[in-house]
């Protein structure tokens, strides 16, 4: 009788309770400690931030799925692990014990560490959906009165596909209202090059996103370090390849919409073994706590260097795929340790990305994620716009059924032609 806990219900945590349950046997059981009872779709946040959806289109009460599947929910979030203890703290002062924990808390947005940065100060967000949702009257404010436009992600950022798609997502917003001529537009980045993404570029995503980004108007600055926002205008650095100031900007907006640094959240920040110096968990190749071997840590929650030096801090992206692959090794894993074997299952974190344009998009897979890689593809057209819708409802109908099925394996891949991308690596036994 074995309670497995997954603490955090978004993309990998709802997908991890479902396949966990699967996995277990009458007597054992799996709760869901969440902030909220509601899942939401984080990849339809640009969509939501131009009016493209809206917040019930993308999110799943998860109480009554939960319920019949007999997975329980604790909404109230966590206030700290404990993993000494084998414990969490609850936001209600009650405890919750369990024999296995996975960590699937996402991102804590650390805005706090650029002054003036974030919707409490004067840019915008996309991150979760109730900042999307604001952003969206920033939007409309802007086709009110259109003026200069500056998104990107700032220094320390991990995640630069969603800086692009939605800079081109709201270029076909703004051409749709008419108001693109009157809209100036500049993509900051702190990359060393356009298409980078935080993985050393995948295919050929700098030409694909350079010449798009030509075609549409956006100028843009790499290597550009955000030093302050004040009203109306964002103070960046840009530096050269080693890293020291070579031009200073002031840029003009009326609307900016900048990606954050991530770090790990408070219930896990400054949890000695468990999480590195950023609050991210501290995984081996099976994605367990070396420190703490009954924890697990899954989805962007986890840490990962980066894949090679840049000249500002460029973080590696966690994505849908590879967070699905991170979902299935926890699994068989935890499985093999209620089984009384060693975990020998090897997520293979290749990166696939689709980023729509909203009109077209690129796609891109990386595998593995550091280069030299055996696929290294890009691609681009309206397909991918499509594929991008397709993900959306097929991954919030899984959601909503209680599944656990992947759908890049069932879907995108069959598109690509790269089939069991996400096939697991079983290590032998020793
Ligand atoms: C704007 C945006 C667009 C993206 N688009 C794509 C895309 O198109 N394709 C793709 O593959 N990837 C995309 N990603 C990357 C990634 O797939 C998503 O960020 C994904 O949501 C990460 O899943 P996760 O489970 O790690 O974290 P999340 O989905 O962020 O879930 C974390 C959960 O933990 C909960 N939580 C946090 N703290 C606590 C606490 N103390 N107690 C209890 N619960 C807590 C939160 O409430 C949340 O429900 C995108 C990311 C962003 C930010």
């Amino acid at each position: 009788m074995s309670h497995i806990v997954v603490l955090g219900a978004g993309l990998g945590g709802v997908i991890m309770a479902y396949e966990m349950k699967e996995k277990l046997g009458p007597d054992d059981s799996v709760t869901v400690v969440n902030l909220g009872s509601t899942y939401s779709f984080v990849p339809s946040n640009p969509w939501v931030a131009v009016g493209w959806r809206d917040r019930e289109d993308i999110s799943v009460d998860l109480g009554t799925i939960f319920a019949r599947r007999g997975i329980a929910l604790r909404p109230e979030g966590a206030r700290r692990v404990h993993p000494a203890d084998n414990r969490i703290e609850l936001n209600d002062d009650s405890f919750l014990d369990y024999d296995y924990l996975v960590i699937a808390t996402g991102p804590d947005l650390a805005f706090d560490e650029i002054p003036g940065l974030g919707p409490a100060g004067h840019t915008q967000s996309i991150c979760q959906v109730d900042d999307a949702e604001k952003a969206r009257t920033a939007v409309e404010a802007l086709v009110r009165q259109p003026g200069p436009v500056v998104v990107g992600a700032v220094q320390g950022a991990s995640c630069y596909g969603p800086a692009y798609e939605f800079a081109f997502i709201l270029d076909t917003a703004l051409r749709r209202a008419k108001v693109r001529d009157r809209v100036p537009m500049t993509f900051a980045t702190s990359e060393p090059y356009i298409g980078h993404l935080g993985l050393d570029g995948v295919g050929d995503t700098k030409s694909l996103l350079e010449s798009a980004m030509r075609e549409r108007h956006i100028k843009w600055i790499t290597n550009a370090k955000v030093d302050r926002v004040e009203p109306g205008t964002m103070h960046l650095t840009e530096v050269d390849e080693a890293g020291s100031p070579k031009a200073a900007h002031a840029l003009p907006f009326a609307f900016s919409m900048m990606l954050p640094a991530f770090r790990g959240v408070k219930a896990i920040h400054g949890i000695d073994g468990l999480v590195n110096p950023r609050g991210f968990v501290v995984i081996d190749k099976h994605q367990r706590n070396p420190a703490y071997p009954n924890v697990f840590g899954i989805g962007v929650a986890v840490a990962i260097p980066p894949v090679g030096k840049t000249p500002l801090p460029v973080g590696v992206p966690k994505t849908g795929f590879m967070i699905e692959s991170m979902v299935a090794a926890t699994a068989e894993n935890i499985a093999a340790l209620l089984h009384g074997e060693a975990p020998r299952a090897v997520a293979t974190w290749n990166a696939v990305c689709l980023a729509d344009f909203g009109d077209e998009g690129i796609a891109f897979v990386a595998q593995p994620q550091i280069p030299p890689r055996n696929v290294n593809w890009s691609s681009s057209g309206r397909w991918v716009h499509t594929a991008k819708v397709g993900f959306e409802k097929y991954f919030l109908r899984k959601v909503r059924q209680g599944k656990a099925d992947t759908f890049y394996e069932n879907l995108v891949l069959d598109m690509l032609g790269i089939r069991k991308l996400k096939e697991l690596r079983i290590e032998p036994d020793e």
